[in-house]
């Protein structure tokens, strides 16, 4: 193996990879190690992205391989299958094959000169006088130290190594159970709009999607705070009044689950010789579990900070914590922001919603909501969006429908 690189990256994910990238176009030297035998595989997320987000990180336009199909807005239905739908006239998000995704990440990290070493997997840090000092993994069956002076840990929602550093980990509390499913068959779908489905018998404390693709296919999915998801996915295909009218005859052709953390990033995300990235370090939205370009623009920070912890000769917990200081500067504010937005949707009952939903189509929030600029970093625009009157009474009206809990529909 590569012996004593600068900067050791646990996961060959896509935040795993992106650290590398940006590590090594710094001149970093750089070794990935992922337990995996193949980058890019098992994938469990339905690649749902900003197309803002992915060019301001130098990664759009893709390829077509990549990219399956692009979006002009989407459609939110109630439990009762009210709708309220925003529309642009531009493409706002797109659905990347997330194998390929991943793999094009690599692919360009490689050119660059990382090294991955796949079917490895890390088993613990080497730690010394309270640093990070290496890592040990199981390489070809046989156990290996290799030391560093840096580890980014990109081990995704299940960040074992960074309870080992001290550093809190992610809520537990706060994970619910993923589930994405390649459909075919699907029908009567609006090829340009995302679908979101709300309300509790179909994703409690969270929402259902159904991503439409090209040739009657879709990517549906869930989050549940509780209990099994497939049980939820067939409610959503039998007993949601629109969603079931699209899925009647579907097929599933494939179903992958993985746990989603909407805890919010921990609080610390670095340490003496380590640095946690991406899901591990809980960089996901929760209002949307979008992890990706999150972890990604945390990603490129985490390189920029290596690079001059190295440069300079210090590895050690003060020097590194500028990654947290600038990821507190860039979005704490946001963070803030969507972690409450995720709480004050949590507490809508069925009911509520459906009034909700009702009472954004009426006053048209659609209009308001068009001019939102940035739809990754949500607090910001929610508070730009509040400069429209038709914001303020729907937020008004939400609020209203919070205190009163017997709200009969409209
Ligand atoms: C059902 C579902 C749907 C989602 N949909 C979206 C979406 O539409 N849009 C979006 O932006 N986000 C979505 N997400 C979130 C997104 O998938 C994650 O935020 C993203 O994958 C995080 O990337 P990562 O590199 O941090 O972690 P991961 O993608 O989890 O990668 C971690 C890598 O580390 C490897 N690894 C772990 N431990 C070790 C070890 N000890 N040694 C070696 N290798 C190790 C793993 O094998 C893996 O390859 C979704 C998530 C789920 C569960």
């Amino acid at each position: 193996m590569n012996s004593d690189p600068d900067v050791i990256v646990v996961g060959g994910g896509p935040c795993g990879a992106f650290t590398a990238l940006n590590l090594s176009r710094l001149g970093v030297d750089v070794t990935v190690i992922e337990e995996h035998g193949e980058i890019g595989f098992p994938s469990h997320c339905a690649g749902h992205l900003s197309v803002e987000g992915l060019t301001r990180l130098g990664l759009f336009p893709l390829t077509s391989d990549i990219i399956e199909n692009v979006f002009y807005g989407a459609t939110f239905y109630s439990p009762r299958g009210r709708a309220f739908s925003i529309d642009f006239d531009w493409p706002v998000t797109c659905t990347v094959n997330r194998s390929l995704f991943d793999r094009y990440i690599a692919d360009l990290a490689k050119k660059e000169g990382v090294s991955f070493y796949l079917n490895t997997r890390v088993e613990s840090l080497i730690i010394e006088q309270e640093s990070v000092r290496g890592v040990v993994v199981n390489y070809q069956g046989r156990r290996e130290e290799i030391r560093t002076k840096i580890v980014a840990d990109c081990e995704g929602v299940t960040s074992r190594l960074l309870k080992q550093t001290g550093l809190h980990p992610i809520n537990n509390l706060r994970i619910v159970n993923g589930l994405e499913a390649e459909f075919e068959n699907v029908e009567n779908i609006d090829l340009k709009k995302v679908e979101v489905y709300l309300g509790h018998d179909y994703a409690p404390k969270f929402y259902a999607w159904i991503v439409p693709k090209p040739g009657g296919r879709a990517k549906v999915g869930l989050g549940a705070e509780n209990g099994d998801p497939r049980r939820f996915l067939e409610r959503l295909m039998f007993k949601h009044p629109v969603a079931s009218q699209k899925l009647k005859k579907a097929r599933i052709l494939n179903a992958a689950f993985h746990p989603i953390s909407l805890g919010g990033p921990i609080s610390l995300a670095c340490t003496n010789g380590f640095l946690a990235v991406g899901d591990a370090a809980g960089q996901v939205k929760p209002t949307t579990v979008g992890g990706l370009i999150f972890g990604l623009t945390c990603a490129r920070i985490a390189a920029a900070i290596a690079k001059a912890a190295i440069d300079k000769d210090d590895c050690s917990a003060r020097s590194l914590y500028q990654y947290q200081r600038r990821l507190d500067k860039q979005f704490g504010f946001d963070e803030k922001m969507m972690l409450m937005m995720r709480r004050m949707l949590n507490l809508l009952s069925d009911q509520q919603t459906d009034s909700l939903i009702d009472f954004c189509a009426k006053f048209k929030l659609d209009k308001a909501l068009r001019n939102v600029k940035d739809i990754d970093f949500q607090g910001q625009s929610f508070l730009q969006t509040l400069r429209n009157p038709r914001a303020i009474a729907s937020l008004g009206y939400f609020a209203y429908i919070l205190l009163h809990p017997n709200l009969m529909n409209t």
